[in-house]
């Protein structure tokens, strides 16, 4: 098992891709193999509009709408919550960096405090199978197929383009996410696993890649 040798060496971790795609699921597990906290800055915003704070109170709208909240907000709630003990030896970011000037924001953060990402995993489903989750869930006032079109929208135009940024710095490790859950979570933890880590090479080869 590789937890041991992760726990030890702690993890940190992107998990990147569209709305839906299953990344709060498999960050939960994952979060717990690597012993690192899962940190989704939706579940943040989501429970700062619950409490009525003042960021919760500015964000509402933006979220409500599928718009992003901007840069310069989202940099001041990662920066707090990544300087918590409980991230000093790691994480699993979920929703965080959602462009490029917060992929940006991030380097600058792990560089102030001489670290470095682990690795940055891609889940990716197909935008038809993604609506008909969310339509399926259809949980909150959010989930109209209007809101979620412009999630997928915005994902797209803004967020797509961190797979190339990641790529080309040699951290992206891609998931079929268009699989049942626990084939899914299988294909995830078989990156990390064998105590290897989530060493570039080691784990292209362990993924078929
Ligand atoms: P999520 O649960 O990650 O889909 O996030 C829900 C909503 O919170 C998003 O649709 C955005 O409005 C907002 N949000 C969460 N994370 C970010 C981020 N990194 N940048 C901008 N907005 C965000």
């Amino acid at each position: 098992m590789a937890d041991a040798a992760s726990r030890s060496r702690g993890a940190r971790v992107v998990l990147l891709g569209p709305p839906g795609a299953g990344k709060g699921t498999q960050g939960q597990v994952l979060c717990q193999h690597l012993g690192v906290p899962a940190i989704s800055t939706g579940d943040m915003l989501r429970e700062a509009v619950a409490e009525g704070t003042p960021l919760g109170n500015k964000v509402q709208g933006i979220m409500a709408s599928g718009a992003l909240v901007d840069d310069a907000t989202m940099a001041d709630v990662v920066r707090e919550r990544l300087a918590k003990p409980d991230a000093r030896r790691g994480y699993l970011l979920d929703g965080y960096p959602r462009t490029l000037p917060q992929a940006e924001t991030l380097a600058g953060i792990l560089r102030d405090a001489a670290q470095e990402l682990d690795a940055v995993l891609l889940v990716d489903v197909p935008e038809d199978e993604l609506v008909r989750r969310a339509l399926l869930r259809g949980r909150g006032p959010n989930d109209t197929e209007e809101v979620i079109r412009e999630r997928l929208r915005v994902y797209r135009e803004k967020t797509a383009p961190l797979i190339g940024y990641y790529r080309e710095r040699g951290l992206l490790r891609e998931i079929d996410g268009n699989r049942p859950i626990e084939d899914v979570t299988a294909g995830m933890l078989g990156l990390f696993g064998a105590g290897q880590g989530v060493n570039p090479g080691v784990d292209r080869e362990a993924a078929g890649a």
